[in-house]
């Protein structure tokens, strides 16, 4: 007689997570439909509405599809990263890379001031690219974000032996000590309502350490309530980069 124990605890953990996301997508999604619904409804019932009232109307109609949108967009990034193929990953100057993202930023935070250092001209990354710019993108989007205006942010590119390191630290509202373990978990938000007027829903830092994942690398955070935040990227070289 052969009696077999199976250890399952990671496959309900693993079970637990997903029907953990489902719920929360569905419920991020169900929220907006909600609102929408109900200005519509209402412009529908009201058609004498002043147009000060009907254009404020339609502006949170707008304001919610957005919010939608980009939900969607999010949810889609973390399923298409699930995998990385191969011919996505190429060699590319991070340095490049980062101005780049700051003038994308320049377009949303025109006040940002974003200082970029790096330890050498051409740091050569081999790396899916597209994401990398998004990692970076998300990373210093929420450094602006969660700052008071105008923002001072710092970018610091180090060409180390056997690893890349990309810090990105501002001097903004910073992250309390509670929250600090949860920061990377998805739909995590440390002010709901601040969140989503700045039209995040928690997910970004979640992408951006899948992304770092995917590469082998690591995420870490630095921060102090009122003082500011550093995330600091380590993705681990090739053999033949090193
Ligand atoms: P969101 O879409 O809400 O910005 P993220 O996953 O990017 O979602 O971030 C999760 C939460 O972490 C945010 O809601 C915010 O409270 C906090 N956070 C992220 N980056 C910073 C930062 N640089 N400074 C302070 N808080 C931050």
């Amino acid at each position: 007689a052969i009696l077999v124990l199976q250890d399952k605890t990671a496959h309900y953990k693993i079970f637990e997570m997903r029907r953990d996301f489902i719920a929360n997508a569905s419920h991020e999604l169900k929220t907006p439909i909600t609102v929408i619904r109900g200005f519509a409804e209402a412009l529908h019932e009201n058609p004498t509405l002043p147009v000060e009232t009907q254009m404020e109307v339609t502006n949170k109609i707008v304001r919610n599809c957005n919010r939608m949108a980009a939900l969607i967009k999010d949810l889609l990034t973390l399923a298409d990263i699930e995998n990385i193929p191969s011919s996505r990953l190429t060699y590319f100057n991070v340095a490049d890379l980062a101005e780049q993202c700051f003038s994308m930023l320049a377009e949303v935070f025109p006040d940002a001031h974003v200082t970029i250092h790096k330890s050498k001209e051409d740091i050569l990354l081999f790396a899916d690219m597209d994401l990398l710019e998004l990692a970076i993108m998300n990373l210093i989007e929420n450094a602006a974000k969660y700052s008071n205006r105008p923002a001072h942010i710092f970018v610091d590119l180090e060409d180390a032996k056997d690893n890349v390191i990309i810090k990105i630290s501002d001097k903004g509202i910073g992250i309390p000590p509670a929250d600090q373990e949860h920061i990377f978990d998805r739909f995590y938000t440390v002010d709901k309502a601040h969140s989503q007027k700045m039209g995040g829903s928690g997910l970004g830092l979640s992408i951006v350490k899948t992304i770092v994942e995917k590469h082998f690398g690591t995420i870490t955070l630095q921060s102090e309530l009122g003082q500011g935040s550093t995330f600091t990227i380590c993705i681990p070289k090739r053999e033949e980069e090193k």
